[in-house]
């Protein structure tokens, strides 16, 4: 059995357990307050706090996991990143009051207070700046902190930046880039058993992540303007050409195209005469 942790509430949750069903991991459906699942086949769910996957994969509790790069690195546990997902992107940053004087790091009071859920990696930053600072701990809501005093900024995770404007706060650096990554715990890939199935589901979770910017395009186009169609449409290996039957003026084309170009690539066909065009998502892809 391979057991995969996943996070069971906050912004990682979603994505993830809705990423594996596109792979195929079927979750049962008594699985929604669980703390275990089966996926079906080798595969087992274990629901856990994204903070504690890291843990649990270094650990070999689990074998993979998916949780955010950030927690990885704030754990600094010993983990193997084997793929990037895409999602849960955000940024550790740092952030003082709207009407702080300060701009930038270099700036900062020796002794600034810092409210942080991320101390490992905030002591870190400021360490390699040369900036001493004081690390107050908090388990989440560091933008409050300082309006109540107990720190004079924040280190926290920001995505669209509104909870920080809401709050009078204002970014003065990054400290880490982060979206969700699978990660395995040390030397899983090279393992036979484990290892293969491992490399199986990354292979089927890139092959999703792969086809969701993608889309498959077909459309019934004049022969006669094959030589423009091939440079629209510009496929995998070019795209495919399928006789239409009792139809001499026309051929199929078919592409795989990506998701921006959609738009246009319509526009350009029906310029040529193009008919029947048909789009349709693209469940997995493996060139
Ligand atoms: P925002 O207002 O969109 O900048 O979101 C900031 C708030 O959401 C902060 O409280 C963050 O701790 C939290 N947050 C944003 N992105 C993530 C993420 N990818 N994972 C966990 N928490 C996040």
């Amino acid at each position: 059995m391979i057991r995969i942790a996943l996070p069971n509430k906050g912004r990682l949750a979603e994505s993830a357990r809705e990423l594996l069903e596109r792979a195929g991991l079927e979750f049962d459906a008594r699985s929604e307050r669980a703390l275990q699942a089966s996926l079906g086949g080798d595969f087992v769910a274990l629901f856990v706090r994204a903070e504690d996957i890291p843990e649990f994969v270094a650990d070999g509790a689990a074998d993979v996991g998916i949780t955010g790069r950030d927690l990885v690195a704030e754990s600094g546990r010993p983990v193997e990143t084997l793929l990037e997902l895409g999602f849960g992107r955000c940024r550790l940053a740092v952030a003082v009051r709207e009407e702080s004087p300060v701009q930038s790091v270099a700036e900062l009071p020796a002794g600034t207070r810092v409210a942080t859920s991320f101390p490992r990696l905030t002591e870190r930053f400021f360490a390699e700046a040369g900036r001493p600072v004081v690390i107050v701990p908090v388990s989440g809501a560091a933008e409050i902190a300082p309006h109540l005093g107990v720190a004079d900024i924040i280190v926290d995770l920001v995505s669209t930046g509104s909870t920080l404007k809401v709050n009078g706060l204002r970014e003065l650096a990054t400290i880490l880039e982060s979206s969700a990554v699978l990660i395995g715990r040390p030397g899983v890939q090279a393992e036979a058993e484990a290892g293969r199935r491992v490399r199986e589901l990354v292979a089927a979770l890139e092959s999703v992540l792969r086809a969701q910017d993608k889309r498959y395009l077909m459309a019934n186009v004049p022969r006669r303007a094959l030589p423009e169609i091939k440079r629209i449409l510009p496929g995998i290996n070019g795209p495919t050409i399928v006789d239409v039957m009792d139809s001499g003026e026309f051929v199929a084309a078919h592409a795989v195209v990506d998701r921006r170009d959609i738009y246009r690539v319509i526009a350009d066909l029906k310029e040529l005469g193009a008919e029947g065009i048909l789009v349709t998502k693209i469940e997995r892809l493996m060139p």
